[in-house]
């Protein structure tokens, strides 16, 4: 599955986060540095009303969602990349996950101690991507120097490598993370290849007070600018806010959203603000047993969709039954689709689109 790492200075919410989203109580949120040791991981349901309209019209007895994994990555500090704290450790974690959820301090809250000593989430963003960048910089460097000598010596491919890898390093001396480089189609695996920490995607939390959950703060606002200018995402929640919503049943959630002027969760907004930084999409599966929500990178091919459910699938691919989401609740289900020629029978070559009801026929 897609990993989504949490990272950000401490005493930030990242544990309050994490617990929410998981709503266990793994990942012990204190007043203190350095309280979750081991990443704590959790794995959580994408929100999606889609599937509730299907599984009302497929007459389906169950729900399943998809789902996204989030880490809780706790231990960095300044210096992290010189190992300082639990720096080694957090920088290895991060290097396993897909894309970055960057929490930032944008409450006050006199009791709660800033590492930093002052609330400036900019600051605090480019404190975490300094640390990243260093990293990115030495391994860079490291590898960059053997392959520079044997293009010098006539190995074409790795003239090429380390030539994009001295493209990177120059940003990198800018204090630009990697993520920034200028890259063509065929230059962009190359460049995933090499595994670097500031090329993942990143979407900035912006951890605000309980009064500005709907509306955003001073603080909020400027990490907002800051991401525009890097192509980064912002979400604001408030973590403790949040915390609160997790320990609700569902009636009294709709309840508690309304007396907040929430429309819902900030979770759900974080949780899918993820799933778009992955280039993720969803398509269903909808029969009488179950309405069930898959993910697939989007550009993915109508076996490869096949392949998330079952191996076989993609192995023994014939075609694909599919129904646009808006057709499918349109018109009223599967047979109707069929009947107003709407379920279309698509080869090897279709390219999945998010919403899309299948069903595959396969060899066994
Ligand atoms: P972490 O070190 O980044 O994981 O931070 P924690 O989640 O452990 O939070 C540190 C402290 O800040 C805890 O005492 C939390 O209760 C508190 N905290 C977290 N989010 C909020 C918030 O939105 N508002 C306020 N007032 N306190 C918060």
């Amino acid at each position: 599955g897609f990993k989504c790492g949490i990272v950000g200075l401490p005493n930030v919410g990242k544990s309050t986060l994490f617990n929410a989203l998981t709503k266990t109580a793994a990942a012990q949120a204190a007043n203190y540095p350095f309280c979750t040791i081991e990443p704590n991981t959790g794995d959580v349901a994408v929100p999606d009303p889609r599937m509730t309209a299907i599984a009302k019209i497929a007459g389906s007895k169950e729900i399943i969602p998809t789902r996204l994994t989030f880490v809780d990555i706790a231990g960095l500090v300044r210096g992290a990349s010189k190992g300082e704290g639990l720096g080694n450790q957090f920088l290895a974690n991060i290097r396993e996950v897909d894309a970055i959820v960057h929490v930032l301090r944008c409450f006050e809250d006199d009791d709660i101690t800033h590492v930093e000593g002052k609330i400036d989430p900019v600051t605090d963003a480019e404190t975490v991507e300094t640390e990243l960048m260093i990293s990115d910089l030495e391994s860079l460097e490291r590898r960059v120097t053997p392959l520079r000598k044997k293009g010098q010596t006539g190995d074409k491919e790795a003239k090429v490598q380390a030539e994009l890898m001295d493209r990177i390093l120059e940003l990198l001396h800018d204090g630009k993370p990697a993520r920034m480089l200028d890259v063509s189609g065929e230059e962009l695996k190359a460049v995933r290849d090499l595994n670097l920490l500031t090329t993942k995607p990143v979407l900035y939390i912006c951890n605000v007070d309980e009064e500005s959950s709907g509306t955003g703060n001073e603080f909020s606002a400027a990490v907002e600018e800051m991401a525009k200018e890097q192509g980064a995402g912002t979400v604001v929640i408030s973590a403790a806010i949040e915390a609160e919503i997790s320990q609700l049943d569902n009636e009294e959630q709709e309840e508690f959203l309304e007396t907040l002027g929430l429309e819902e969760p900030g979770l759900d907004r974080m949780i899918r603000a993820g799933y778009d930084l992955l280039h993720l999409i969803t398509y269903f599966t909808a029969g009488p047993k179950e309405t069930r929500a898959w993910t697939v990178t989007s550009g993915s091919k109508a076996p490869q969709a096949a392949g998330v459910i079952h191996t076989d699938f993609e192995r023994g691919f014939i075609r694909a039954q599919t129904i646009a989401y808006n057709d499918y609740v349109e018109l009223g289900g599967e047979s109707a689709a069929k009947e107003a020629g709407k379920a279309r029978d698509e080869g090897k070559e279709y390219i999945v689109q998010d919403g899309d009801v299948m069903l595959f026929k396969f060899n066994t």
